[in-house]
């Protein structure tokens, strides 16, 4: 059974590179960002609670994700296995998912740590536009949305309207993300590394290639 964590900054591909796993072992690619996006949309209690923290870059409060993964993991989805993109951000949320993999019976197989240079994870979060319908990602230069700005992703083929920018995308919010993540986030990759599960992947690399090698570390 696979229990991968996608590791890394904003922008580093992990979203990406989990659409492409759950089609590949057919197990889920759990987002946490699109979760809470999704919540917000819906003005569900959560979404209320997340918002603010999102617009601004920040991160959603611990006891809020961790509630939020348990519920998610215990869903009959993840029962095979799963990949994590975007959690735990957090010492706190890694050792509170330790425990929830615990009580379930299960463990962590390998994270997989994305590293991108600051400048090209600048510039790939502040080109990306995403649909607002089905979460499809395009880049205004690499892989540009279509003229219309309707959706066409091939996977999906939603055709839903309005392909945007995520407000936490825009530049004077780009800066905070990253700047969380060296604070909060990068030193998960000590926790990870003294517990021996961490490998690190060169995430500049095409997303081909990047897949091929998360794929060679799995096993
Ligand atoms: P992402 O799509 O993974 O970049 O997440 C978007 C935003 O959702 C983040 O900037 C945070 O505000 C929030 N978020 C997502 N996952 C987490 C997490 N594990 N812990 C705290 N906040 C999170």
């Amino acid at each position: 059974m696979i229990v991968l964590i996608l590791f890394g900054p904003p922008g580093c591909g992990k979203g990406t590179q989990g659409a492409r796993l759950t089609t590949h072992y057919g197990i889920p690619s759990i987002s946490t960002g699109d979760i809470l996006r999704e919540a917000v949309r819906d003005g569900t209690e959560l979404g209320v609670k997340a918002k603010g923290f999102m617009d601004a870059g920040e991160l959603v409060p611990d006891e809020v994700m961790l509630g939020l993964i348990e519920e998610r993991l215990s869903e009959p989805d993840a029962a095979g296995g799963f990949i994590l993109d975007g959690f735990p951000r957090t010492i706190a949320q890694a050792e509170g998912l330790a425990g929830v993999l615990d009580r379930k019976g299960f463990a962590v197989t390998r994270v997989v740590n994305l590293e991108v240079s600051r400048d090209m994870l600048i510039e790939r979060l502040t080109s990306r536009r995403v649909c607002s319908t089905c979460g499809a990602t395009f880049n205004v230069k690499t892989l540009p949305p279509p003229p219309e700005g309707e959706c066409a992703d091939a996977a999906t083929a939603c055709k839903g309207e309005g392909i945007i920018q995520r407000k936490d995308d825009r530049p004077e919010t780009v800066g905070n993300r990253l700047d969380v993540y060296d604070e909060q986030t990068a030193p998960l990759l000590g926790f990870y590394g003294d517990r021996g599960l961490l490998a690190t992947i060169d995430g500049a690399a095409s997303p081909e290639t990047v897949f091929d090698r998360v794929t060679a570390e799995i096993g």
